[in-house]
């Protein structure tokens, strides 16, 4: 039997000797952003090297993605390194590849030729960096498509996305993702009280098809200067039942800007005894995570173990 241990750090139940994943990322994410320039510098060579001696980003994959989710690193000569050995993987090397570098990666997907698993590497690198000479690229290929579109799942205005914009069918550009970015962080009971953003708050009401205690997943109180990007010119709250969520996929919560949303159940949930669900709600409620006071980077939480944020790239 798997003996229950608890976290070194923070007390959690965990199955191994140590510290949880959790706790390390936050170890991690703590380090980089202490990290003075000099010392981000060189970890940025670091990266640098095993590309160029490589040709692969294996070894320092997880400080790449750390210094770009935390530190919004420039990659440019990540992205000319990465060019350099033929590398499109991750992406987020070319954000800031120099024109040159995009100008022939533009030139490559533009050919017929091409390779399909290449060409759907290109526009996601392309589609990280942007642009306008690649929004109009994009619009062309979509318009046009080559050759190596036939083996693709996906439309370049797809492949757009996962830099945070697209278009529409009159090929009008459009954003997909907040700029703004601001993260989710610990604090205590009282002060999630005062935060514009909770996650996990009992309502009082229970669910109609299965009686689970009914729960706001998030609230966002949108006169908050901070989320001011978010548009939302009142409070909105997500309610719903964490029992029939998973169980349905016709759940739907309406909500108003003067902060009340009603609950619609799907069909297909009618799970009615009492089980584990009213611990699973009262762990979600006593979380106390807080809107952090300050913006941080886009890609701050993009990554699996990266937490939650407002705006920004979500995982
Ligand atoms: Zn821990
Ligand atoms: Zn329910």
């Amino acid at each position: 039997m798997v003996k229950i241990q608890h976290c070194k750090q923070c007390g959690r139940k965990i199955f191994f000797d140590g510290i949880c994943v959790a706790c390390q990322t936050e170890n991690e994410r703590e380090r980089i952003l202490a990290m003075p320039k000099e010392e981000l510098a060189a970890a940025v060579q670091s990266i640098c090297r095993e590309i160029m001696e490589t040709g692969d980003l294996e070894e320092h994959w997880g400080l790449f993605k750390n210094l770009l989710g935390y530190r919004d690193i420039d990659t440019t000569e990540l992205a000319k390194a990465a060019f350099q050995k033929g590398l499109f993987y991750p992406s987020e090397l070319y954000k800031d590849a120099p024109d040159d570098i995009t100008a022939k990666m533009l030139e490559m997907v533009m050919e017929d030729g091409t390779d399909p698993m290449l060409a759907g590497k290109l526009l996601l690198c392309l589609a990280v960096h942007g642009g306008e000479d690649v929004f109009q690229a994009f619009l062309e290929l979509e318009r046009h498509p080559r050759k190596w579109r036939e083996k693709l799942y996906a439309n370049p205005s797809v492949h757009a996305t996962y830099g945070g914009w697209s278009y529409d069918k009159d090929g009008n550009y459009l954003e997909t993702n907040f700029k703004e970015c601001y993260p989710m962080v610990k604090g205590t009971l009282e002060e999630k009280k005062k935060s514009p953003v909770k996650i996990g708050v009992k309502t009082g009401e229970t669910c109609p098809s299965c009686g689970c205690a009914l729960v706001n997943l998030m609230e966002i109180d949108g006169s908050d200067p901070r989320l001011s990007f978010l548009g939302i010119s009142g409070t909105a709250k997500a309610k719903c039942c964490p029992d029939c969520l998973i169980y349905s996929d016709s759940t739907f919560c309406r909500y108003e800007v003067n902060g009340e949303s009603r609950y619609f159940p799907g069909e297909g949930c009618s799970m009615a005894e009492d089980g584990p669900e009213d611990q699973w709600v009262e762990e979600l409620a006593s979380n106390c995570y807080v809107l952090g006071k300050d913006p941080v980077p886009p890609r701050y939480a993009a990554d699996w173990e990266g937490g939650s944020s407002v705006g920004g790239f979500g995982f």
